[in-house]
């Protein structure tokens, strides 16, 4: 763990919590499958630079590749799924970079495309005998739109922490994950320990903010603490990916509207982490906590969603429809 992690370690110990941990990390600790060690140099976030944090760019694709059996079309773009006259999904129509169509027919196809460009390749798959999209007799597609409930929790410090120093991401208190509706909200929340670089820091800290207050803490930078809060959100049916009615991308086909509103749910459990976060490093000194709302990217997560009954889901347990 590095010194992010021993100060929110300790004030967790101080508050009275049981499960902190430096978790699992999908990095290497020592030299392992041709890619080198961690060497906590920090600021993980740009890509890694020793190769020591997994990523499928250059873990999984190259030795996919390596076995022949895999091929790549790099800048290709899905914009059309076909079925044939009884309604299985029979080919891929995509763009290659100069926008050519090429159709490539498979008697499975997987979509991979995450949360917003899933849904839009489907509902953009429209035809005689499905009008409202592909997958979607129930209605389903692009619904209960997910993307967690987070927060951050940033604290100054009499002492240097250099947080920045070793992995972003370096531990993390999970003793708020279990469900207690005695707290005002039900699922649960784990704190992680987070760093940002100074340009991303000056940037979200507190956006639009400006003055004494905000530079003071900018030059703080080496003397922060912080932590990530990110929690259960609840699955709506109203946060949703739709089509847009006016605007298509340069293939001529819609873009994906993203509707997203906050259930009250979230807002009293991300005041609740708030609270713990602040008394987390309060517990070790703090002389100052600061609440920093969510950034302007998320986890993208439901709007395909898995069900027993054909009537309220988009697909089985195995993730086909
Ligand atoms: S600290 Fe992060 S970026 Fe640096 S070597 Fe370790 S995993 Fe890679």
């Amino acid at each position: 763990g590095n010194n992010n992690f021993q100060v929110m370690y300790n004030g967790a110990m101080k508050l009275g919590y049981k499960h902190c941990s430096t978790g699992r990390m999908a990095i290497n600790s020592r030299a392992r499958a041709g890619r080198a060690q961690c060497m906590q140099l920090g600021f993980c976030f740009q890509g890694c630079k020793m190769g020591a944090k997994w990523s499928t760019l250059y873990t999984e694709i190259p030795a996919a590749e390596a076995t022949g059996k895999l091929e790549l079309r790099t800048q290709a773009h899905a914009v059309r799924i076909e079925h044939d006259a009884k309604g299985r999904a029979s080919a891929v129509v995509y763009a290659d970079a100069k926008g050519q169509l090429h159709r490539q027919k498979g008697r499975i196809i997987a979509i991979a495309g995450n949360a917003i460009e899933t849904p839009r390749l489907l509902l953009n798959s429209s035809s005689t005998l499905f009008p409202h999209g592909l997958a979607n007799g129930s209605g389903m597609v692009g619904k209960h739109y997910m993307r967690h409930t987070t927060g951050s929790v940033f604290a100054e410090f009499s002492d240097p922490v250099h947080f920045y120093r070793g992995t972003i991401m370096a531990g993390l208190i999970s003793d708020e994950v279990h469900f207690n509706p005695d707290r005002g909200f039900v699922g649960g929340y784990e704190m992680e320990t987070i760093s940002l670089g100074p340009s991303f820091m000056a940037a979200f800290f507190k956006p639009g903010a400006w003055g004494k207050d905000f530079t003071r803490v900018m030059d703080n930078y080496t003397h922060l603490a912080g932590m990530w809060l990110v929690g259960e959100d609840m699955p709506r049916e109203s946060n949703r990916i739709t089509l847009s009615d006016n605007t298509k991308d340069r293939f001529g086909i819609p873009v994906a509207n993203v509707h997203y509103d906050d259930h009250p749910n979230d807002i009293a459990m991300r005041e609740h982490a708030f609270k713990q976060g602040s008394a987390v490093y309060e517990a070790v000194g703090a002389l100052k906590t600061h609440r920093v709302p969510p950034y302007p990217s998320t986890h993208n997560m439901g709007t395909c969603r898995m069900s027993l009954k054909e009537a309220d889901g988009v697909c089985n347990k195995h993730g086909q429809c």
